[in-house]
């Protein structure tokens, strides 16, 4: 099917040339007019997808429990602020500020500081946090030097990736071209530095330049100014070098769809690589907790004994919802072990 942005990079590739799978994602997601989340209502039943906080106020509950225990172990400083990457439109905040009531000594001085590059979910962001001590940035270099806890969900994945493919012995950058009709899949220049060899033929090898680049600025920073990050996202753990395989994946309207399909108006994820996201906070000083699913994580911060809390008071209707949600959030056949959770602090508090 075509879409504006499909034939804009269908002129764009006749013109210049095949892209590279990076730069497709790329603009597919933030072309300044057609890109994804520029232009479209990604999220809830009438989006393309549901995330965590979406589905359940306890999500950003155990969230706000977990930004305490962060704050205590950094020696409860009293300039912290809190980051968020990608609030998409803000109900994980929301429900973080509502948590937080309990810690006036804590939410009093707390700034916040939120990191998105759509306009369009700025906009959708200032009406839902209205009142709140936020600042808007549309990139992570605008924040300010000081403790910080830093919070990304469902953030990693959006960001573009690359792929290299196996052909006769050789890694190839893996292209994107068109014809009249279709975007095609083509190989581009040799790659350097993947040393694995002898793998069947047309293997695929998925790489992120953004998101290490990003996770090491966040990582410098953190060090830098002491604090915390927490990422949570679908993806895995394997070893880089057993890593093989692509798993750039397009939903629309909560249905898989091919990634050529409907151009800017479907969501390209990645799978997030956490033994890479580790293994760089590691590499700039900080300290990496071990890695755990979200049904792990969000077990040990009590949302099972939250829930019951909110079951106690709840109508028959409203029951049977959270019952439904808290499935959803830590059920290991739904989100709870494909999701999965990285803890960074500054050093070993
Ligand atoms: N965290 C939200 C939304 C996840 S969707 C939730 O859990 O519901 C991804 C979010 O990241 C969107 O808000 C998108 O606009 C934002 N985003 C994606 N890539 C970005 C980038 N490079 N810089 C800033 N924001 C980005």
């Amino acid at each position: 099917m075509t879409t504006p942005l499909s034939e804009i990079l269908r002129t764009m590739i006749k013109e210049n040339g095949p892209i590279s799978i990076g730069t497709f994602m790329a603009l597919c997601l933030s072309h300044p007019q057609y890109g994804y989340y520029m232009a479209r209502e990604a999220f809830g039943a009438k989006g393309d997808f549901t995330t965590a906080p979406e589905i359940s106020q306890l999500f950003g509950e155990m969230i706000a429990v977990w930004i305490v225990l962060s704050w205590e172990q950094l020696g409860k400083p009293d300039d912290l602020q809190l980051v968020e990457l990608g609030p998409g439109r803000g109900t994980l905040m929301k429900d973080i500020w509502r948590g937080l009531s309990t810690r006036p000594e804590l939410r009093d001085k707390l700034q916040i500081q939120l990191v998105e590059f759509s306009p369009r979910l700025q906009t959708v962001q200032k009406e839902n946090l209205a009142g709140l001590p936020v600042t808007w940035h549309t990139h992570f270099e605008a924040v300010h030097n000081r403790p910080t806890i830093i919070l990304a969900n469902e953030f990693f994945d959006a960001l573009p990736v690359e792929q290299a493919i196996f052909h006769q012995d050789a890694w190839y950058q893996r292209m994107i071209t068109a014809d009249d009709e279709d975007f095609l899949f083509a190989l581009g220049a040799p790659l350097q530095g993947i040393t694995e060899y002898g793998m069947p033929e047309f293997s695929i090898f998925e790489y992120a330049p953004l998101a290490t680049s990003i996770m090491q600025q966040l990582c410098d920073f953190v060090k830098k100014n002491d604090g915390a990050l927490l990422a949570i996202d679908y993806g895995d753990d394997f070893p880089l070098e057993e890593r093989f395989g692509e798993t750039i994946q397009a939903l629309h309207k909560h249905k898989m769809v091919d990634i050529f399909e409907l151009p800017g108006e479907s969501d390209l994820t990645a799978h997030v690589s956490f033994a890479s996201l580790s293994a760089i906070a590691n590499e700039e000083g900080c300290t990496a907790l071990p890695l755990q699913t979200q049904r792990e994580f969000l077990t040990q911060l009590g949302i099972r004994l939250r829930a019951e809390k909110l079951l106690a008071s709840a109508t028959e209707d409203q029951a049977k919802d959270l019952q439904l949600s808290l499935q959803r959030l830590i059920d290991p056949l739904q989100m709870g072990d494909l999701f999965k959770v990285l803890q960074v602090y500054s050093n070993d508090h």
